[in-house]
């Protein structure tokens, strides 16, 4: 039985983190998109590839691999770095 555990294996999508996503934002994000900043593609929250088992949940550009959301939290703060998101698009009801 193999016992390597290779980064793919570790890999979720952005569904994985929808609770934790949805604490902080108020709302469910993960149909909301999101573009990278580094290679600029647009995709959604819940596209994302999500690796939940470093130190904190991490959130990667499924096209070009760049991290676009990092969130650690400690017992006293949540911390969250999104430096590799250009934007999000939130849409806005008209109701
Ligand atoms: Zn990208």
């Amino acid at each position: 039985m193999a016992t390597d555990v290779t980064t793919r294996d570790l890999m979720l999508d952005g569904n994985a983190v929808a609770g934790l996503l949805a604490d902080l934002f108020g709302a469910d994000v993960t149909v909301v998109p999101a573009k990278c900043a580094t290679c600029g593609e647009v995709n959604a929250m819940g596209a994302l590839h999500a690796y939940v088992r470093a130190p904190g949940s991490v959130l990667r550009c499924p096209i070009c691999g760049a991290v676009m959301m990092r969130i650690v939290q400690t017992d006293r703060v949540t911390r969250i770095e999104m430096r590799g998101i250009a934007y999000f698009r939130f849409e806005r009801s008209n109701g």
